[in-house]
């Protein structure tokens, strides 16, 4: 059998980044960064693209849908995608392409690094032979190949600003590692279903995170112009009630003008429960707002953008936020 064929598709980031006057600035494509990793030619055939070059705190989600069209556009002519993204907002990228493209038998592998290919010490070209590894594997859908560790697209946080170890996969186990240039996978999620594209979003999702004495009117602000908010809340979720002003109040008037809104927790693991407490149990029980549940946070936002960019029909769209996508969420109680 031949070598399998990968598309590289360069979007930015540190991992193609030199300094500039200012500090770092993403300037390689990804025909460059591929000449760092000459051996990766041993691994797979590898053609590039270059869609943009952006730091990805500048990446929006009308970027996710170029990413997606551009994997689309020629899904049949690859074995498997590697995109090079900037970390800092690569888990929310990774969320809306799991959105965007869900059931690919082909793997469509994220990675970056935390210095730039060209300095003496660099991530950046393990980075890039381990996701080239996982995108020439049998392992299949969106996933975030980072400092050995493979993570699915949905489930995946940067929880390190500054160490090799930049990634967690939060809720869900990772799905494999790769271990010296070899994919030991400990599961294999599949789709037994057809692939589907999407290609639209709607991006005015808002989030709120709570901090203790947080006015609702900062609230009732995000849900006049947004389709949906999403609030972080404490523990296992609650809103506040003070006596300058209701939460319940606010969201009941978002929920009444057609908005979406979205209950989470700001805790990294274990996700929320608002049957527990009072403050939770007594909005669920009386408003028909959603619950996170085990989901991340930029899980919710990409699987939000992507619901309300085909509806917003209230039962529609707490149907499909329920339904597991590409391992998005394990429990709805
Ligand atoms: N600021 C950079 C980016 O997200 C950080 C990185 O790539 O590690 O594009």
């Amino acid at each position: 059998m031949g070598k399998k064929r990968i598309l590289l598709i360069g979007t930015g980031g540190t991992i193609a980044s030199e300094m500039g006057d200012n500090g770092l600035e993403p300037e390689l494509t990804s025909r460059q960064l591929l000449r760092y990793v000459p051996d990766i030619s041993e691994i797979c055939e590898v053609e590039c693209i270059q869609l943009f070059s952006l730091d990805s705190t500048n990446i929006r989600p009308e970027h996710w849908l170029r990413i997606a069209k551009a994997i689309q556009d020629c899904y049949g002519q690859y074995d498997g995608f590697v995109v090079s993204h900037g970390t800092d907002t690569m888990a929310y990228t990774a969320a809306g392409l799991s959105y965007l493209i869900q059931n690919s038998l082909k793997p469509i592998v994220f990675t970056g690094a935390q210095k730039p290919i060209g300095y003496e010490t660099t991530d950046s070209k393990q980075n890039l032979r381990d996701a080239f590894r996982a995108a020439a594997s049998d392992l299949s859908g969106v996933m975030l190949v980072f400092n050995g560790k493979i993570i699915i697209g949905t489930r995946a946080r940067k929880t390190h600003s500054k160490s090799f170890e930049a990634f967690s996969s939060i809720n869900y186990p990772i799905v494999g590692m790769v271990q010296d240039g070899r994919i030991i996978p400990y599961i294999r999620p599949k789709s037994e279903v057809p692939i589907r594209f999407y290609e639209a979003l709607d991006p005015k999702v808002a989030l709120l995170k709570l901090v203790p004495g947080v006015d609702c009117g900062i609230a009732e602000y995000l849900l006049e112009r947004n389709s949906a908010l999403i609030i972080e809340s404490f523990g296992v979720g609650g809103l506040p009630v003070y006596e300058t002003g209701s939460f319940y109040e606010t969201v009941k008037r978002g929920l009444d003008a057609g908005k979406t809104v979205v209950l989470t927790t700001q805790v990294e693991n274990e996700g929320s429960d608002l049957s527990v407490y009072h403050v939770g149990n007594s909005i669920k029980q009386n408003l028909p707002v959603l619950e996170a549940y085990d989901m991340t946070t930029e899980a919710v936002i990409a699987k939000l953008m992507w619901i309300l960019g085909q509806t917003n029909e209230r039962a529609k769209v707490a149907e499909l936020f329920y339904t597991p996508i590409a391992c998005d969420i394990l429990y709805v109680f």
